[in-house]
């Protein structure tokens, strides 16, 4: 029985079939199909033979007739039909995609042949069985149940037509058994159990032959499945692989980038050493440039932020535009950038001299935002290091400490790294430490030196000088650790000291009633602590003393300064008081003397580095600094004055007081000056006869 569900007479799925989708279903049957036509001539053949064999035997036994050779003659011609036809047929069925209209048609055209032979063959088994002749009867009988035990196996792929085939030669020996004078049960019964056998088999047949055409394409689909997967694995192995690629240098760029200048950060600067370590030439070194900006908080404060990021970012662009071949920069943090340029060993810390002179002329160039202009210098530390990424950490730590040497000494400079820089540094931060319990400890106590009138030698007040001494690193000298002091801010409570004792010492050794005076230094940093004249005020009250009896000397650093309103109106509250104002070091600080005027100064205390080796050249100093002076309508003051040649020759340009060893050394006590005026006349008349 043909399956409902089939699409084509000739086929009918299978059990198996029933999971297929309708496009393998369709694909099945057209293999099945396929499969009907490649036993199709060996069942033509088979056909003819046959026919030709019966035709013989109807010969043989004289019931030969016109009927007969018709019908003969019928089947060769339908054979020959069926050949012709199916060659086109099986053109159409080996095409690549074969449209169902076909395999439909073919399997149509296979089924009429067939059913068409199947009418031929049963006539002329009719005419074989009705004949009475028992051999052309008994012949008839096997040759066709030869053919339909055949047609189990050839027409296998085709269960319709092949049941028709089996069923309709079969059916035809059982009836004409049935018909005859004397009926053959026996015969019929075996016959028709053949019949059933046969049609068992044929299903059979067909059902494997139709799954093992499942089983190959399912065989094939899992194959091009496979192979999809991997191709869609070896493609998203690529894209993975591309993507991993990308975020990778993605991350690479973060993790080795400043994002504000896209300067590479810390960690990329040493990365870019290990990738440039192959490309250095033989013999080459890297000059290490630390750069730190100049007073760039004064930018953050003042402008904003949003500023300052600007100017860092547009600082940043310029030094990866001036960086040449094997040349990279970083930024180190906030204000600090660090350079490495590649140079021959034995010139390479003075070719860094020089690429750091003209970075500094390129950062230097005025950053412009729309309304304002902002140009900022930087203090540079150099070092110079093999190219390996140890040693160039190393430099840029000796080429930082070089540059905060150069920071706290001036700024604006360059400063190459060497071994002392670090004993100097070591030495630096020890005393620091030491500082901050030297006066709990007691270790510090004061001097006191005179200052004479230049006339007459007269004392006209005593400068207290700080003395420092530490158990462990011995005297210390106010010129290295006062500038410390200032540092950590330990001044503040230094100056405090100072104040304090050296009134108590005056109050004791003087008395309140003295008209001598009493010179103190002050530091910048203790000058701008608000509420700085209320201060000196209180101790000048606990000791019950004069403001008058008091001097404050300041260096000239204070013309520069910063906060300059805040610095004059402190100056201003000090001078009302009485107090004087000196200006200390004068001459050392290239300060513009244009804001002096607008300071109440009571005298210029110039440098002993003027007084001490008089040439022509510093003798100009000295006779510039006391026109000066006249103009503003102040005093003089010459200190380390240690001859009476120089005492003489100050005397001569007109300053107007002396201190010096020549009058007396710095020590504990309010001591006497032992050199008298007369001497100084004595010494002038003998030098005036002798020329
Ligand atoms: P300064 O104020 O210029 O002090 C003068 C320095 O010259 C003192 O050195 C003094 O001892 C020295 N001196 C005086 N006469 C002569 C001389 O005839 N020949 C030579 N060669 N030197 C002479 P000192 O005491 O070592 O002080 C150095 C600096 O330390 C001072 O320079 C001052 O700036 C600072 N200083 C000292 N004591 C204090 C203080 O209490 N507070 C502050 N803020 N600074 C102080
Ligand atoms: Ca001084
Ligand atoms: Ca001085």
């Amino acid at each position: 029985m043909s399956n409902p569900n089939s699409a084509f007479p000739g086929t009918a799925p299978a059990a198996e079939t029933e999971g297929c989708s309708t496009e393998q279903r369709a694909e099945i049957d057209l293999c099945l199909v396929r499969h009907g036509y490649n036993n199709y001539l060996s069942n033509i053949v088979v056909n003819v033979a046959c026919g030709l064999g019966l035709y013989a035997e109807f010969y043989i036994t004289g019931h030969n007739s016109a009927l007969v050779t018709a019908l003969i003659v019928g089947l060769l011609v339908l054979s020959l039909g069926r050949v012709l036809a199916g060659r086109s047929d099986i053109q159409r069925l080996q095409a690549v995609d074969t449209p169902p209209s076909d395999v439909a048609r073919g399997a149509r055209r296979y089924f009429l042949g067939m059913s068409a032979g199947v009418a031929l063959w049963g006539t002329l088994l009719h005419l074989a069985l009705q004949s009475g002749n028992d051999n052309l009867k008994y012949f008839a009988i096997i040759v066709v149940s030869a053919m339909a035990s055949g047609a189990t196996g050839v027409i296998a792929p085709l269960l319709k037509s092949g049941r028709v085939y089996i069923s309709g030669l079969l059916i035809v020996i059982i009836a004409e058994l049935q018909l005859q004078p004397e009926p053959q049960h026996v015969l019929s019964l075996l016959v028709a159990t053949f019949w059933g056998v046969m049609l068992v088999t044929h299903g059979r047949n067909h059902n494997i032959l139709r799954n093992s055409i499942e089983l190959q394409m399912r065989n094939r689909s899992l194959v091009d499945d496979l192979r999809v997967q991997q191709e869609a694995l070896t493609e998203f192995n690529a894209t993975l692989e591309d993507r991993v690629k990308r975020r990778t240098s993605d991350l690479k760029r973060l993790a080795e980038r400043d994002s504000l200048t896209q300067l590479y950060n810390r960690r990329g600067i040493i990365q870019w050493v290990e990738d440039q370590r192959p490309r250095i030439p033989e013999g080459h070194a890297f000059a290490v440039i630390f750069i730190d900006l100049d007073r760039f908080k004064q930018i953050n404060d003042g402008m904003g932020h949003a500023t300052g990021d600007c100017t860092l970012a547009e600082i940043g662009q310029r030094l990866a535009e001036a960086a040449p071949d094997l040349c990279a920069f970083c930024r180190w943090g906030g204000d600090e950038f660090v350079g490495l340029l590649a140079a021959p060993e034995d010139r390479c810390a003075d070719i860094g001299h020089e690429f750091t002179a003209q970075l500094r002329a390129i950062v230097q160039r005025p950053v412009n935002f729309s309304n304002r202009e902002v140009s900022v210098g930087f203090s540079a530390g150099l070092a110079v290091c093999r190219p390996h990424p140890v040693a160039v950490s190393e430099a840029i730590r000796s080429a930082d400490l070089a540059a905060g040497e150069i920071k706290r000494t001036g700024r604006g400079n360059t400063l190459l790294y060497s071994q002392d820089l670090v004993a100097e540094q070591e030495r630096t931060l020890i005393i620091a430490q030491r500082l901050k319990h030297a006066l709990a400890s007691e270790e510090m106590h004061l001097a006191f030196q005179p200052l004479v009138c230049s006339d007459d030698f007269s004392v006209h007040s005593y400068e207290v000088l700080l003395r420092w001494d530490n158990p462990i690193l011995g005297r210390i000298s106010p010129e290295e650790f006062i500038p410390i002091a200032e540092d950590i801010g330990e001044i503040v409570n230094i100056g405090e000291f100072v104040l304090d004792t050296a009134l108590a010492t005056y109050t004791e050794e003087l008395g309140r009633a003295s008209h001598i005076r009493l010179a103190l230094n002050i530091s910048l940093r203790q000058l701008v602590v608000p509420g700085f004249a209320e201060f000196i005020l209180g101790y000048l009250d606990k000791y019950d003393l004069p403001p008058c009896m008091l001097i404050l000397e300041v260096t000239e650093t204070i013309i520069d300064a910063r906060n300059q309103d805040a610095i004059i109106g402190v100056l201003n509250d000090l001078h009302s008081l009485g107090i004087e104002i000196h200006i200390d070091d004068f001459g050392t600080g290239y300060s513009s003397l244009s804001r002096l005027h607008e300071m109440p100064i009571s005298a210029l205390k110039i440098d002993k580095s003027f007084v001490q080796q008089i040439d022509d050249q510093r003798c100009a100093i000295i006779e510039g600094s006391v026109m000066i002076a006249e103009r503003f309508g102040v005093h003089t003051v010459a200190e380390g004055v240690e001859t009476l040649e120089q005492a003489r020759l100050l005397h001569a340009i007109g300053v107007t007081y002396l201190q010096g060893y020549l009058f007396g050394k710095p020590v504990e006590h309010f001591a006497e000056v032992t050199v008298d005026s007369d001497f100084l006349i004595w010494s002038q008349d003998k030098q005036s006869k002798a020329s």
